[in-house]
């Protein structure tokens, strides 16, 4: 029997709700399986952290991590903390610590679920769409001077290296060659950005001789937007740079009916370090303590977990657990327009799982 290490890191908000709903699941997979078992050891970082000692994790916090299997993470945002003091100081120390530099996020319609587009069915929205999560926009590069004086001035550099352009590319095109369709979509905006963007689309050129079997097409990000709402079927993986994933995948996850069932994963693919885990939304401080946050998007994080580690069958139990959930609409939460609780679900899911549903 395998014993997995799992860190969990609920965060804040709701993070501290849907993360143990996604632990029972866990557990209840795990109590029926002889294959594996979990071993977690939860974390209490985040916002209340921060309040208590300045900082959002303790210094030493990657070593602690560091031996896991994976992490299972809820939210970081706090409305009394600054965003980029929560994001900094802990999501992203731990994406850019663990070089999880490939942040992938599936998105389709799942039963039971009306998404906003009229006449798209669950066959014509099937999307994974790959971030690139270790530079870029986001990288932390630029500067502010003069502050406060009338000649202040900020840059954010959004700095690509070959290295890590390439190293996206390969895992995006290598992702599209394992689904059906083979077809990946490489986003970009080199009519107006004309250094890295160009870099970018001449390194997807490259690298798409590596994989001859794939169809590929190159888009512009503005237009990609609206080929996402008029033509979804033409689409299936895509691969973008760290904002415009970020933006794109906020729209997917709306026109597959809500932020609260969308999954991600912040994933090492050489495998050095741990991989993370969490649903896209936030901590969601206006819905937070009522029992109404939609651990869907929590549950379809840990079937990406469950892929991650190997355990295929396992993944795909829960996947269709979930599914069965969602295909009751009596099973929805307020923001499917049901009146469903986070524990109802969870325990409907975990009932499939046992097989008592
Ligand atoms: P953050 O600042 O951490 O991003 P946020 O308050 O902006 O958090 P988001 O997660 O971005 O929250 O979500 C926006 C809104 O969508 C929330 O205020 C909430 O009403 C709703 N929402 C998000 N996630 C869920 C969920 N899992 N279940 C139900 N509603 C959700
Ligand atoms: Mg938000």
């Amino acid at each position: 029997m395998k014993t997995y290490a799992i860190a969990t890191i609920p965060g804040d908000g709701i993070g501290k709700e849907v993360v143990p709903a996604g632990q029972e699941v866990m557990q209840a997979l795990a109590s029926g399986s002889s294959q594996f078992r979990f071993e977690f050891e939860n974390f209490d970082w985040g916002g209340d952290w921060f309040r208590a000692h300045g900082v959002m994790m303790p210094e030493d916090g990657l070593q602690a991590l560091r031996g896991k299997d994976a992490i299972l993470f809820g939210s970081a945002g706090d409305p009394h903390i600054p965003d980029h003091v929560t994001l900094w100081g802990l999501r992203l120390k731990i994406c850019q610590g663990f070089d999880q530099y490939a942040n992938v996020r599936p998105t389709r319609i799942l039963p039971g679920i009306d998404g906003p587009l009229k006449r798209c069915g669950p066959d014509d929205l099937n999307w994974v769409i790959v971030r690139e999560n270790s530079e870029g926009e986001y990288a932390g590069v630029g500067g502010r001077v003069h502050q406060g004086h009338p000649i202040e001035a900020a840059t954010d550099v959004s700095m690509m290296t070959r290295a890590g352009v390439e190293r996206i590319m390969r895992f995006a095109f290598k992702l599209a060659q394992s689904r059906p369709r083979k077809l990946l979509t490489v986003v970009t905006k080199s009519n107006a950005q004309r250094h890295a963007m160009v870099m970018w689309d001449e390194i997807a050129v490259q690298i798409s001789k590596e994989f001859p079997d794939v169809t590929w097409d190159k888009e512009l990000v503005d237009a990609c937007t609206a080929r996402m709402v008029n033509r979804p079927a033409t689409l299936d993986t895509i691969v973008a740079t760290n904002l415009h994933a970020d933006i794109l995948s906020d729209l997917a996850a709306a026109l597959a009916g809500s932020l609260g069932i969308a999954p991600t994963g912040n994933i090492d693919p050489e495998r050095r370090y741990p991989s993370m885990f969490e649903p896209i939304h936030g901590s969601a401080f206006d819905i937070m303590g009522q029992g109404l946050a939609n651990p869907v998007g929590t549950f379809w994080s840990v079937v990406m977990l469950l892929e991650h580690l190997g355990e295929q069958e396992a993944a795909g139990r829960l996947m269709r657990g979930i599914e069965r959930v969602t295909a009751d609409r009596s099973l929805h939460t307020r923001d499917l327009g049901g009146t469903a609780t986070t524990a109802d679900v969870t325990r409907a899911v975990c009932d499939e799982l046992v097989g008592a549903r």
